[in-house]
């Protein structure tokens, strides 16, 4: 697919499981199993999914997955693969390497969306990308350096230590542009200050919502995850979006949906829901 000058690939990094329960928030497992079924410990199956814009003299990777930084503990915990999945593994798909990325666009920065920022080499912390600009929103790197008690266990220093070390962060203010024809929305329901790239042409946009909207089934407004700070606003945020994607046709991009790369949106009257499921490179 190709859009605003980008041709668009779809990353998958790793496979792993959360719990349903934290996932869905208040709707109950009767109703979220039926979208998302659970394994024995409750854990509903889900992917680490990177967007690939290669265009404008650059190759941009939004957001870098689990990485495979994991003592054994937390892989069993999260049931973490990069083995049958990984970023090299799928880079190489389409001929690209992670030497050959220039920017990596930080969405915000819990573990499993920027954990393949960096890697351990002879047990030291190296950047996976070792050309590349990472851009992190200020306010989330705020966040992340000085967590509460319910965010700790989302933010892991070594996913950001040693780019910061080599100057290879840049901060983003706000929404002010900083890659070639890409728009930011910024969201404060999931975390403070998270970034999703919007790129579009006359004919198409595509949206990376993030944690906004992690998986289709979180497209309805009451299905938001407990893992949020402001679950109200997230609802709120939701509801901004959710009829421009629906006017606009524009194109959701899932992180974390292991069976949809992307959607389109319809509103029934009721409910928003899935419209077509669209695939953004085989
Ligand atoms: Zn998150």
């Amino acid at each position: 697919m190709k859009i605003g000058g980008y041709d668009l690939y779809s990353i998958e990094t790793s496979r792993f499981g959360l719990d349903g329960g934290a996932m869905f928030g208040i709707i109950p497992k009767p109703l979220w199993e039926k979208e998302a079924p659970a394994d024995d410990k409750n854990r509903i199956h889900m992917v680490t999914r990177s967007l690939l814009l290669v265009g404008h003299d650059r190759k941009i990777i939004v957001d870098t997955g689990n990485g495979d930084k994991w003592e054994d503990k937390f892989k069993t915990m999260y049931d973490i693969d990069t083995e049958s999945v990984n970023m090299d593994s799928s880079l190489a798909k389409y001929g690209f390497t992670p030497e050959e990325i220039t920017d990596v666009f930080c969405t915000h920065l819990h573990f499993d969306h920027i954990g393949g920022n960096t890697k351990i080499v002879d047990e030291k912390l190296e950047p996976v990308f070792s050309n590349a600009t990472y851009w992190m929103q200020n306010e989330n790197w705020e966040l992340a350096n000085s967590p509460n008690e319910k965010d700790q266990g989302s933010f892991m220093e070594a996913d950001w230590s040693i780019l910061a070390e080599n100057g290879m962060i840049k901060m983003v203010d706000g929404k002010e542009p900083f890659l070639p024809n890409i728009e930011i929305e910024l969201s404060y329901g999931h975390t403070t200050g998270m970034m999703m790239p919007k790129i579009q042409d006359s004919s198409n946009t595509m949206i990376y919502v993030a944690d906004l909207v992690p998986m289709a089934a979180h497209i309805p407004l009451p299905w938001v995850m407990a893992y949020d700070m402001h679950p109200v606003l997230t609802i709120q945020e939701k509801r901004v979006l959710l009829p421009k994607a629906v006017d606009e046709n524009w194109h959701l991009f899932f992180e974390h949906d292991p069976i949809h790369q992307a959607c389109t949106v319809q509103f029934d009257g009721k409910h928003y829901r899935l419209k077509e499921s669209v695939t953004v490179s085989e």
